[in-house]
């Protein structure tokens, strides 16, 4: 891996180069694949291809409840002629029933089975039935018209599904009825999370006394580290020692994790203990601070027992910065998914900017004039949350660029990186 040196700032990193470090550790432990039954792969990741077994639609069948007419029967409705009703055909009838069903016209319920003869389908709208079973049709139906080939969604034995996806209930749809009753996914990433300082009360003792404020950054790792489809197996809060650090990192390294996030106290303060604690119990530190704004102090370490570890700042949004990119990234590559891409979108105001930083904005990506456009909001400080409740994703700007203007297009990448934000 590159690292720049820089004087005593000798593990100080740019955003391109933080990615690299995580890249090149994170693809050395892939987490391995396990197969499960098809509603409990929602949430995990795609290890193998899927293969459809069956068809869909499995045999021809009715898109509507109406009439079908054969070849002979549209030339016959064509010249107004009442047409004998041969039976009925409902779903869940056999294709053997329905290819025993013989004439020019039928009953048919959307989902029956078509036979071999039948050439259209006339919605029941459409046409006039008589009580001695007959039919007139009203509207000609164009060839094939309400009739669902075989295999026209789907075909049998295709490679549906390419690994690296997270399964969404939408896939468990086109699965099922493709009858992919099991999936390969990866095991769920079994990670740790910490927040460290002595003014944090916990959600469940506050309020807050003197001088203390609510851990609100170890609810927020918990919920995002669900939402990113791992198993948070190691959950604590320690005080500001050296030795309750220590104490942790060897619950964890006990627990055989993939990853763990601590929050706070990776500084420069006097409390600043997690480096020496990973120092002390022979982690490897890759990097540590990022030119980036906010969460510039972040670290980047491998535990001895090759877990991945992630010291984040402990100012709220360094910490939702930070887990939304490098975590999910480092996340990401141990699933083999694919790299995100931005999503490109025109400024609608302009933005301040420093050269030689990287920046992350909580933004907004709103309706315009011409289209979609992304505005950063106000509140762009470390501990501003507040936007955090109106932006529905950031604005990414790399160290090499300077202020932007409106009207210029920039990376935008949703607060919810399973999916499109929720925009309009
Ligand atoms: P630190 O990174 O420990 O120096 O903390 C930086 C700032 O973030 C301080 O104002 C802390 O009080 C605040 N902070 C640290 N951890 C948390 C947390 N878990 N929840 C809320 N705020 C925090
Ligand atoms: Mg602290």
């Amino acid at each position: 891996m590159l690292i720049r040196y820089r004087g005593d700032m000798q593990q100080f990193v740019s955003m391109e180069e933080a990615f690299g470090a995580i890249e090149e550790h994170a693809s050395k432990r892939l987490i391995e694949t396990i197969r499960v039954p098809l509603p409990e792969a929602v949430g995990r990741v795609l290890a193998e291809p899927a293969i459809a077994k069956l068809s869909i639609p499995p045999f021809n069948n009715s898109a509507r409840d109406g009439v079908l007419l054969s070849s002979a029967g549209i030339v016959a409705a064509r010249e107004g002629q009442p047409l004998t009703l041969a039976g009925e055909l409902r779903a869940g009838d056999t294709i053997e029933t329905a290819e025993n069903l013989l004439g020019d016209a039928a009953r048919i319920m959307t989902g029956a089975p078509v036979p071999s003869w039948g050439a259209a389908i006339v919605m029941i709208e459409d046409v006039a039935l008589t009580d001695d079973g007959h039919v007139t049709v009203n509207t000609l139906p164009d060839l094939g018209a309400w009739i669902r080939p075989q295999g026209s969604d789907i075909a049998a034995g295709r490679d549906i599904f390419k690994p690296g996806r997270r399964i969404i209930p939408e896939h468990v749809q086109a699965l099922a009825s493709s009858g992919v009753v099991e999936l390969a996914v990866h095991r769920k990433p079994r990670v740790g999370i910490c927040s460290t300082g002595e003014e944090l009360v916990d959600l469940a003792s506050g309020p807050p006394g003197s001088g203390q404020i609510y851990d609100s950054n170890r609810p927020f790792m918990n919920a995002m580290m669900r939402s990113f489809g791992c198993d948070v197996v190691v959950n604590e809060h320690v005080g500001d020692t050296l030795d309750e650090m220590v104490g942790f990192l060897r619950r964890a390294m006990d627990a055989s994790l993939d990853l763990v996030i601590s929050s706070g106290a990776v500084s420069m303060g006097s409390y600043d203990f997690v480096k020496p604690a990973l120092e002390a119990v022979g982690a490897q530190i890759i990097f540590h601070k990022v030119t980036q704004k906010p969460g510039k102090p972040l670290l980047f370490a491998i535990l001895p027992n090759g877990t991945l570890y992630f010291g984040l700042p402990g100012n709220p949004v360094s910490t939702v910065v930070n887990c939304r990119f490098y975590v999910h990234y480092a996340l990401g590559v141990m699933q083999q998914k694919p790299l995100e891409t931005p999503i490109k979108l025109r400024l609608d105001r302009d933005i301040e900017k420093p050269e030689g930083l990287a920046v992350f904005l909580k933004a907004q990506c709103l309706r315009g004039k011409g289209g979609a456009m992304v505005r950063a909001l106000e509140g762009q400080e470390s501990f501003q949350t507040q936007p955090l409740l109106e932006m529905n994703g950031w604005i990414v700007l790399s160290e090499h660029l300077g202020s932007m203007q409106a009207g210029d297009m920039v990376n935008f990448y949703p607060a919810n990186p399973r999916g499109l934000p929720d925009i309009f």
